[in-house]
């Protein structure tokens, strides 16, 4: 049995936890039954609140009767705004927005409505209070916690910018879910104990790729990708511009200034594209001004036109399947998800990339919402033995010796996570050591993004390579960093918080990874060289070190010689970009000093002959 529910426990007591999706396009919110996941009606009779805001009247109107005054009263009506969640207005510059907004509010986007400004999550928020107050309707009682789904590639300040919104409504949020990962607890829950599932979500405004391995019971995450400028919505624009176009020819006359026109033809290209999913042609059928525009749209037109947008879902699908390193062949089941899979062809294409039929049982708009309530569940208590991990979308490591990386945590590594390493000092006598923490899949700092510094301090003098400092990383379940750095000998510690993706855009972080894959051979090459050069400077010092040392003046005049040369001929690859060169050198002078290393009392020297140095 997947879950129990204990009958005995007085149900009452319990403050009632709900599961929200919280789409760009449309929202809804799915509770636990006795039975499992089910969907909490809306007020008007249909299950979906369209995630749509009318500020016309003194109170804000949302959902369906939103969704209508898109048309009538389209300069007060605020939709999409998902897309603006946790985003500044350098974010969405190149983004094609119906609204007005204050840009120069600094980094957080303030729309203009209806004679006020609003904020995203204030906006959200709306949405989220209407499916609160659907789910208090239905219960009768007050609702007050929720778990609220965001895509998986949504970053620290979006998904603050989420919880904020939930905060904003009055509803505590219990934890933010991956919609994929969501999606699969619905589906997955009765089904199947082990394998691994590919969750293709494809929606209005985004997305998602994830693959999920499921053991015992247990999801995880494998690996994530996807691209949140990616959905029905650009179906729909496209569409819009062909019919903006003909009007334009037709007409002659421009309607696509006209706020009013373009909702309605929004409205008309909408309803053929979701018609042509179930019948083989559809009309656009627009009106404006008591003028008609009408075209009819077959689908293996449509499907020529919308070919590309389809076929840019499949490279994120590609890349998530080589970072979850398995075979196509090694997944068991495709999961689809988000109204967008509805068009056949974007069933074919998945069908054809993953060689397996993919699961359309279950509503492809109800699944998240579905999900997110077996994930209330289990946080509030009434779902046992279920345990979500998730992935890091990025490395994280902190910087050596060199400015070169020091990965401690890798890219897509399921979290919670911990990792341990020792480093040492590099120079003699050092009592502070600075911990600098990056993120970033490329192998020099500088190329990485900086997260935070900090200052081991007082830790106690030792020659160099001595010390030993561990450094501990742990994520905890809801992606936060922690850095502890501790000097093993005194026991003095530091530790701080880091938000992991804080600030970054997806953009950034897509950058980022590609820019890794492009980059990866100079990366190393030049890593490499820095290594090279960073041990030679270790041994050159030791060695000039040891010359200090009476052991030196132990050795004849030609073991001197041979020990100086080699310093020399060191010195003259030191600067050539080939660490072939400089390691044949290095080699060649640890070999001339074996004998002065082993006559040396002084095992500093063999100490900071060996380590990674801060
Ligand atoms: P989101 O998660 O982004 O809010 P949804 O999963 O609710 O989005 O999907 C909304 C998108 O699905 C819209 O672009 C809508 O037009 C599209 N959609 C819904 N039904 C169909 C259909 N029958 N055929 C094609 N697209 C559809
Ligand atoms: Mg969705």
């Amino acid at each position: 049995m997947p879950f129990q529910i204990d009958f005995s426990e007085a149900r009452a007591a319990k403050p009632k936890a709900i599961g929200i999706d919280l789409g760009t396009t449309n929202s809804l919110a799915a509770f636990m039954d006795l039975t499992g996941p089910a969907i909490i009606p809306g007020a008007d009779g249909h299950n979906i609140v369209p995630s749509v805001v009318n500020f016309t009247d003194a109170d804000p109107v949302i959902g369906n009767e939103a969704k209508a005054r898109l048309v009538t009263h389209p300069a007060d009506t605020v939709y999409s705004v998902k897309r603006l969640m946790g985003r500044g207005p350098a974010d969405v510059a190149h983004e094609r927005l119906p609204f007005q907004f204050d840009s120069a509010a600094g980094n957080v986007i303030r729309l203009n409505v209806a004679g006020r400004q609003w904020t995203p999550p204030e906006i959200s928020a709306l949405v989220l209070r209407q499916l609160k107050r659907n789910a208090e309707a239905y219960f009768n009682e007050p609702v007050t916690q929720a778990v609220i789904t965001v895509p998986a590639y949504f970053n620290d300040a979006q998904r603050q910018a989420t919880k904020d919104a939930g905060r904003i409504a009055g509803l505590e949020v219990l934890r933010l879910v991956n919609e994929p990962t969501a999606a699969s607890l619905a589906y997955g829950l009765d089904k199947r104990s082990n394998g691994v599932i590919a969750v293709y979500d494809f929606g209005g405004g985004t997305f998602d790729i994830s693959i999920l391995k499921l053991h015992d019971g247990i999801f995880e995450v494998l690996a994530t990708n996807g691209d949140t400028h990616l959905g029905g919505d650009d179906i729909d624009d496209l569409l819009i511009q062909i019919g903006l176009e003909d009007i334009a020819s037709e007409w002659r006359e421009d309607v696509s200034t006209s706020l009013e026109a373009v909702q309605l033809l929004r409205r008309a290209v909408i309803r053929a594209k979701e018609e042509l999913s179930f019948v083989p042609t559809a009309s656009i059928d627009f009106e404006y001004r008591g003028r008609r525009y009408q075209r009819e749209l077959t689908r293996p037109l449509f499907e020529q036109l919308i070919r590309p947008i389809v076929e840019r879902t499949l490279e994120p699908c590609r890349a998530a399947i080589r970072d979850a390193a398995i075979a196509i062949d090694q997944i068991d089941e495709v999961v689809m998800v988000g109204g967008s899979t509805r068009i056949p062809l974007v069933r074919q294409a998945v069908e054809a990339l993953f060689r397996a039929k993919p699961h359309t049982e279950l509503n492809p708009d109800e699944v998240v919402a579905l999900g997110a309530a077996v994930q209330a569940g289990i946080l509030s208590g009434d779902v046992e033995d279920k345990l979500l991990l998730d992935v890091t979308p990025l490395s994280l490591g902190i910087e050596t010796m060199g400015g070169v990386v020091s990965r401690l945590i890798h890219r897509n590594s399921t979290i919670p996570a911990s990792a341990t390493e020792q480093f040492t000092t590099a120079v003699d006598g050092q009592r502070n050591v600075l911990i600098h923490v990056v993120q970033g899949e490329r192998e020099l700092v500088k190329d990485c993004r900086s997260l935070a510094r900090f200052d081991l301090k007082n830790i106690d003098p030792a020659p160099a390579g001595y010390p030993r400092i561990e450094v501990r990383f742990l994520i905890d379940a809801n992606g936060i960093l922690n850095v502890t750095a501790r000097d093993q000998r005194t026991g003095v510690e530091h530790s701080v918080e880091v938000k992991p993706s804080y600030g970054l855009s997806d953009e950034q972080v897509e950058a980022m990874i590609l820019e890794s894959y492009e980059k990866a051979e100079d990366d190393l090459r030049e890593r490499q060289v820095r290594e090279a050069r960073v041990e030679a400077d270790n041994i050159l010092a030791a060695v000039e070190k040891a010359k200090q040392n009476e052991a030196w003046f132990d050795l004849s005049d030609d073991e001197k010689a041979v020990v100086d040369r080699s310093i020399n001929e060191l010195l003259v690859v030191y600067h050539a970009d080939d660490h072939h060169l400089i390691r044949a050198k290095i080699d060649q002078l640890n070999g001339s000093t074996l004998k002065l290393a082993e006559n040396m009392m002084n095992t500093a020297v063999k100490g900071a002959l060996k380590g990674t140095k801060i």
